[in-house]
């Protein structure tokens, strides 16, 4: 009889492994099986350009006819509620049992809820529903308060302004994207945040949010009220674990894997905002990244873990946020460094290195108008992946190729 190997997760990780299986040989059955109503499609754009578009349409992943070529039998609508690990079966919300030989976790993550907080104007952005619900009522003139500085938040602000609604958002820290993008970058983006007529309120927290017939009330705890016609809440993800750790697999801050993408039970992995991972480049620490190119790696290579490839997990961590015509691209992890050395490429895109004390490079950022830093980011991670140490004289000088330190 045919292998089964099944994928519970139809997002961006979920369908690179699918494909993947298929494009490395695979020759099972292959299912993939999502909670949500539609064909997969791209978060990315549910914030950016599709909210701007003149007809909200979602961009697809893969096709139903794609899906099917490649011999996946995709369900959608269709919700996993147990696993059972000792009969190799899951089993969905509508009772039906799917057994599988090798199984694949890719729940993704969820927004992290304002504890206390609900109405009907309070909103989370995560799905195409979300993003449609959303775009209906961010017309001009819409009051719209963002809470949580992440992005989120700012790429929402971003383009809500474009559609003409006014946007005010609060940031409990003192400034924007504290934890993943450094101070000088931040500022950059707080700065034209500013010019674009966001009002930014920072070091203050929700004390109650209260709502009207016609309007909500955010009452900060400085004793500030903003009204607005929509609340988004942006303050952060957290991963999807409810049937990993009903299923007694291990959890640390997600489904936690080893460094092939495997879990605590060897025919069941984890890949993609779901998982924590240890990343040898970094000495093995643990990592949950949430980011559209991390998902699609590691739906790669959990196809080819689980076709018993053996291969480990050799990424350096990249993402991009867009906001306005501002294009940032974060490459490495920057809290594992010292040091910073700028560079300013001349085409009013500057990049941040990040040095740890013995020299080697760990991280970089680049900010600047549409891609204009893409291509030195690019070249920076080949030099983190190399585990580099180049001098701080060179990076600093536009002059010098990024490429001749590799
Ligand atoms: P998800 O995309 O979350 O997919 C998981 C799927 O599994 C979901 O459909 C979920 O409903 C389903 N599921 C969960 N549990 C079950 C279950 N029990 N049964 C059945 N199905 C289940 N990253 C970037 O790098 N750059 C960006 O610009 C960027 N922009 C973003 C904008 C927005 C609005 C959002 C929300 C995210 C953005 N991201 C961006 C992050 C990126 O989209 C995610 O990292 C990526 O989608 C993760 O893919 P995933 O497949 O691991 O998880
Ligand atoms: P995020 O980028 O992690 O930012 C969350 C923000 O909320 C941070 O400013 C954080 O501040 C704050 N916060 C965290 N916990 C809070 C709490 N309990 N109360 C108040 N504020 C709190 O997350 P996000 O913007 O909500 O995005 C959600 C998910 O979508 C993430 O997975 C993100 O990666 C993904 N996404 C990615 C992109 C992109 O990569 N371009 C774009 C959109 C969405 P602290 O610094 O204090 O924690």
């Amino acid at each position: 009889m045919a292998e089964h190997y099944v994928i519970v997760g139809a997002g961006e990780c979920g369908v690179r492994a699918a494909i993947a299986l298929r494009e490395q040989g695979f020759d099972g059955d292959v299912s993939l099986i999502g909670d949500e109503g539609h064909l997969p499609y791209e978060r990315p754009p549910l914030s950016k350009d599709g909210m701007l578009a003149e007809v909200f349409a979602a961009k697809t992943i893969a096709s139903a006819e794609q899906l099917a070529d490649a011999g996946v039998t995709f369900r959608h609508g269709v919700r996993i509620d147990s696993l059972d690990r000792e009969g190799k079966s899951i089993v969905s919300a509508d009772g039906s049992t799917i057994a599988y030989d090798k199984l694949l976790l890719a729940t993704g993550a969820s927004p992290r809820r304002l504890p206390g907080v609900a109405g009907k104007r309070i909103v989370y952005l995560r799905t195409l529903d979300d993003a449609r619900r959303l775009r209906a009522e961010l017309l001009p003139g819409k009051r719209l308060a963002i809470i949580g500085g992440g992005f989120i938040g700012l790429e929402l602000a971003a383009s809500a302004r474009a559609r003409g609604a006014e946007v005010t958002l609060i940031e409990t820290l003192p400034r924007l994207l504290s934890r993943a993008v450094p101070e000088g970058m931040a500022a950059r983006i707080q700065q034209r945040h500013e010019i674009e007529g966001v009002s930014l309120i920072f070091g203050d927290g929700i004390a109650e949010i209260r709502h009207g017939a016609d309007e909500s009330s955010v009452e900060l705890k400085s004793g500030r009220v903003i009204d607005a016609d929509l609340v988004l809440v942006g303050i952060g993800a957290v991963p999807n674990v409810a049937l990993a750790e009903q299923a007694g697999l291990s959890i640390d801050n997600g489904i936690a894997v080893d460094n092939r993408l495997a879990t605590s039970d060897p025919d069941v992995f984890a890949a993609g905002d779901c998982c924590s991972f240890p990343l040898d480049l970094y000495g093995g620490r643990r990592l949950r990244l949430e980011s559209w190119r991390n998902a699609q790696e590691q739906g790669n290579l959990a196809a080819s873990n689980m076709l018993g490839a053996n291969r480990t997990v050799d990424t350096v961590p990249w993402f991009w946020s867009d906001q306005y015509d501002l294009g940032l691209q974060i490459t490495g992890l920057f809290d594992e460094g010292t040091t910073h050395v700028a560079r300013d490429l001349g085409n009013g895109g500057t990049v941040l290195f990040c040095l740890k004390n013995d020299g080697r490079l760990v991280a970089a950022g680049g900010i600047g108008h549409g891609n204009a830093v893409a291509k030195d980011i690019r070249l920076a991670q080949m030099l983190i992946a190399a585990q580099s140490r180049p001098s701080a004289a060179a990076l600093g000088d536009a002059g010098v190729s990024l490429k001749r330190l590799l």
